[in-house]
C-alpha cells in the first residue's frame, strides 16, 4: 500500500510531477544558493560557448534534484538524458548513452552512488576528458577502443554525497547540497500548484499544508491531491484551512507532518529501547523497514527537527520527541 507522505516516487506521481514541475529557473521556489551558482555558472558558460561544468546536487528525495537537472538543460537551451545508477548496468549502457550526446548536451544520472564499479571506472575519462575507453570482445580478441565524445554536462543526483566514491565526487565542479524548503516557500509552492491544478486555495489551507509537509516540495504536491479529493466531494471545490486538517486527519498525519512510519521510528527508540543509543539496523530489523530507506528517507527530516539524534552509539530519542508523544523523557536527556 502506498503511504500518503513517502517522498519517494511512485508511477501515479510521475505524471503529477510532470505537470508540476517548474521549468524555468526563475519558477522554482527557494534554494536561493543553489539557484544563484547555477545562475551564474550557466551564463558565464554560456557567455563561453561551453558546455556547463558537471554539476552534483545532494540531499534526501523529492527536494527537486530532477527538475533542477531539467531546469539547468533548459535554461542551457539544450536536451538532457535521464538515467539512473541501477539502470546502467554494463558498461556497454554507458558508452551507448555517452555516443548519443550531442555537443553541450544534460545526461542526468539519478542514484548516482548505485553505479557499478564498472561502470564508474567508464565514467571518470568521458567526465575528465570526454573520452570513452572500452574494452570490446572477449580473451584474446578483446581490443580496446579509444573515442572522442561530445563535451557534456553531467548532473548527477544522489540522497547522501557520502555514499559517493571520492574519485567520482572529485570530478564534479558544482556541488551542491538541498536543503528542507520553509513552511512559506512550501505554501507558495502549493498555491502555485492548486493554481496549475485549477483550485481555489485559502492562504490558511495552504500554510496549514505547507506545515504539514516536512519541508518536501514532492509530499506537498502528493497531498494537496488527496486534499483536492476531499475539498471536490466535500467541500464544495475550495480548499480551506479546515478541510486540510480532515483531509490529513483521514491519512493519520498529525500536526508535525509525521506519518505512521515516522511515529514507528520514534516509538520504537522510546518503547522498546528506553531512548536509545540503539543501532540502525535494530531499529530497521524492529519495524521491518530498509536500513537505507530509513536513513535516506526519514531520518533527515527527523533529525534536522531535534525528534531523533545520531551518535556514535546509535540513534537516540530526543526530549522533543517524548513531549510530542506525551511521553515522560528519562531524568539525564539522551539527546
Ligand atoms: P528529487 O529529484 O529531489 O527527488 P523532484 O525534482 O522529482 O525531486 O521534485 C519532486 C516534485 O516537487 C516536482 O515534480 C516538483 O513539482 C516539485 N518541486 C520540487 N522542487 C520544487 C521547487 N523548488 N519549486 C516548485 N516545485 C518544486
Amino acid at each position: 500500500q502506498q503511504r500518503a507522505i513517502t517522498p519517494e516516487k511512485s508511477d501515479d506521481d510521475l505524471q503529477f510531477d510532470a505537470t508540476l514541475r517548474p521549468r524555468a529557473l526563475a519558477d522554482y521556489i527557494g534554494q536561493e544558493k543553489i539557484k544563484g551558482n547555477l545562475r551564474l555558472f550557466i551564463d558565464a558558460a554560456k557567455g563561453r560557448g561551453e558546455a556547463l561544468d558537471h554539476v552534483l546536487l545532494y540531499g534526501p528525495p523529492g527536494l527537486g534534484k530532477t527538475t533542477l537537472a531539467n531546469i539547468v538543460a533548459c535554461e542551457m537551451g539544450v536536451n538532457i538524458k535521464s538515467t539512473s545508477g541501477p539502470v546502467i548496468e554494463r558498461p556497454g549502457d554507458l558508452a551507448a548513452i555517452l555516443t548519443n550526446l550531442e555537443p553541450h548536451d544534460v545526461l542526468f544520472i539519478d542514484e548516482i552512488h548505485r553505479l557499478s564499479h564498472v561502470v564508474e571506472e567508464i565514467l571518470y575519462p568521458a567526465m575528465e576528458d570526454f573520452q570513452l575507453d572500452i574494452i570490446i570482445g572477449q580473451g584474446p580478441s578483446a581490443r580496446s577502443i579509444k573515442l572522442d565524445l561530445p563535451r557534456f554536462t553531467l548532473v548527477g543526483a544522489t540522497t547522501r554525497a557520502g555514499l559517493l566514491s571520492s574519485p567520482l565526487r572529485d570530478r564534479f565542479g558544482v556541488i551542491s547540497r538541498l536543503e528542507f524548503y520553509t513552511e512559506p516557500e512550501l505554501a507558495t509552492i502549493i498555491s502555485r500548484s492548486s493554481h496549475i491544478l485549477g483550485m481555489e486555495i485559502e492562504s490558511q489551507g495552504a500554510v496549514e499544508l505547507a506545515r504539514r509537509s516536512r519541508g518536501t516540495p514532492r509530499i506537498a504536491n502528493r497531498l494537496l491531491r488527496r486534499v483536492r479529493d476531499f475539498a471536490q466531494v466535500r467541500a464544495n471545490g475550495v480548499i480551506t484551512r479546515t478541510v486540510v486538517q480532515d483531509t490529513l486527519k483521514l491519512l493519520e498525519i498529525d500536526e508535525m507532518g509525521f506519518d505512521q512510519m515516522d511515529r514507528m521510528i520514534l516509538l520504537t527508540i522510546i518503547d522498546k529501547f528506553t531512548g536509545g543509543p540503539v543501532g540502525l539496523d535494530t531499529i530497521a530489523a524492529a519495524i521491518g523497514e530498509e536500513s537505507d530507506t530509513i536513513e535516506d528517507v526519514y531520518e533527515p527530516f527527523l533529525i534536522q527537527n531535534g525528534f531523533l539524534n545520531r551518535t556514535p552509539r546509535g540513534r537516540v530519542a530526543t526530549r522533543a520527541a517524548y513531549l510530542h508523544f506525551d511521553r515522560i523523557a528519562p531524568e539525564s536527556p539522551q539527546g
